[in-house]
């Protein structure tokens, strides 16, 4: 099978795998046990933290062990709405669900929130921002790179936007990690929420890693595990999993920026050679190298993903969060695209790790396909 959908979640690297199964069979004790046993589990989690810190440029009492991204992003902007009375919470049109609905759920709960639009291509609306802030916006939240087109916005010099009015910057990293440099330290960022598993880390594991004197107040209540900011007994060997894939980061991120390149470069070759008609979304000048968002003339995506499956490629039309809704993308719809424009979206994305060749043959069955689908009266 051709394994095109790292942007829901990318092959498990062997290093992290490795690591997972030394920890699930060699560290069985609670990290928060003083024995032997627990002293060695505290072992495998702060080795993670300080994985994690020195792989974005953040000293390691910064980080915060979380279940996720979705966990991390919950926590950043509840806590923001539980603890000012005056919270008004700005976040972009594209956000991942994560944090789009959990805006939507503040705002209903009547907390002022206003979303950032995008343009055609996806890029953030220039000068809106400025007003928002004037207006007294108390916290900003911008993701490095978009899960469904790609686009990788400018967090640098929107942070120092947002610093210069004090208000809270939070950037939701999750797609970067592995496919641009991720520096927390040179972006002006105040929360930068993380996952690892769309680079090769395990599942179910992320963090929060957070500027110097800022709080992170728990989102549930327990015991007091990460100096009470995440109650809960530590996911072990997901930190030692989480450990593994920050090291590998850490020393292979340039090469897989480079294998990217290449690949990227290659397949839409090939995409060019191989398919009649088709438009590349997104913002195609500053896009994460793994993503193309296509759109194939008079195809359905879903029709597509369907007939690909079949041939053996697995891709998908957009946030596996939101995967069998059947509605069309916010993201693209957000972009100024009809609903049946926004359905033609296919997400194609790859990693470092993907073969030359299966891209190669990828888009010989999507020229194929497509061909065939035109042919065919509309399902
Ligand atoms: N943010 C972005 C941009 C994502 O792509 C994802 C994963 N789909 C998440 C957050 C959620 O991450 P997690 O799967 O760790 O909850």
């Amino acid at each position: 099978r051709i394994y095109l959908d790292w942007n829901a979640t990318a092959p498990v690297l062997p290093e992290v795998r490795q690591a997972m199964v030394d920890a699930l069979s060699g560290v069985h004790g609670n990290a928060s046990s003083i024995h032997r046993e627990g002293q060695a589990a505290r072992a495998v989690v702060e080795r993670a933290r300080r994985a994690v810190a020195g792989a974005v440029g953040a000293p390691a009492q910064a980080v915060v062990l979380t279940a996720g991204a979705t966990e991390s992003n919950n926590q950043v902007l509840r806590q923001h709405a539980r603890e000012r009375a005056d919270a008004y919470i700005v976040c972009t049109v594209v956000e991942h669900p994560s944090v789009l609905e959990t805006v939507r759920a503040l705002e209903k709960e009547g907390v002022r929130v206003a979303y950032w639009p995008v343009d055609r291509q996806g890029r953030l609306v220039e000068g809106w921002l400025d007003e928002r802030l004037a207006e007294g916006a108390t916290l900003v939240s911008v993701m490095w790179a978009n899960n469904e087109i790609g686009n990788i916005y400018d967090v640098a010099a929107i942070g120092e936007k947002v610093r210069a009015t004090g208000a809270i910057f939070h950037v939701d990293g999750t797609q970067a990690l592995g496919r641009i440099p991720v520096d927390f330290g040179e972006s002006h960022i105040d929360y930068m929420t993380l996952s690892f598993h769309k680079m090769g880390g395990p599942k179910g594991i992320g963090a929060i890693v957070t500027r110097e004197g800022l709080k992170v107040a728990a989102l549930l209540s327990g015991g007091h595990q990460e100096r009470g900011r995440r109650p809960g007994t530590e996911n072990v060997p997901a930190a030692a999993g989480l450990e593994a894939a920050a090291r590998q980061l850490a020393a292979d991120g340039e090469s897989w920026q480079q294998a990217l390149r290449q690949r990227r470069e290659a397949f839409l070759a090939a995409l060019n050679a191989e398919v009649q008609g088709f438009e590349l979304r997104g913002d195609t000048e500053h896009q994460l190298l793994n993503t193309l968002n296509v759109a194939f003339d008079e195809v359905d995506g879903e029709d597509l993903l369907l007939a690909v499956d079949l041939e053996g490629i697995s891709a998908s039309s957009g946030s596996a969060c939101t995967a069998g809704s059947l509605e069309p993308s916010h993201v693209i719809l957000a972009m100024g695209f009809e609903a049946k424009a926004a359905r033609r979206s296919v997400r194609l994305s790859f990693g470092p790790a993907t073969p030359q060749e299966e891209l190669a043959r990828a888009a010989r069955i999507l020229g194929a396909v497509v061909k065939r689908l035109r042919t065919m009266p509309a399902l």
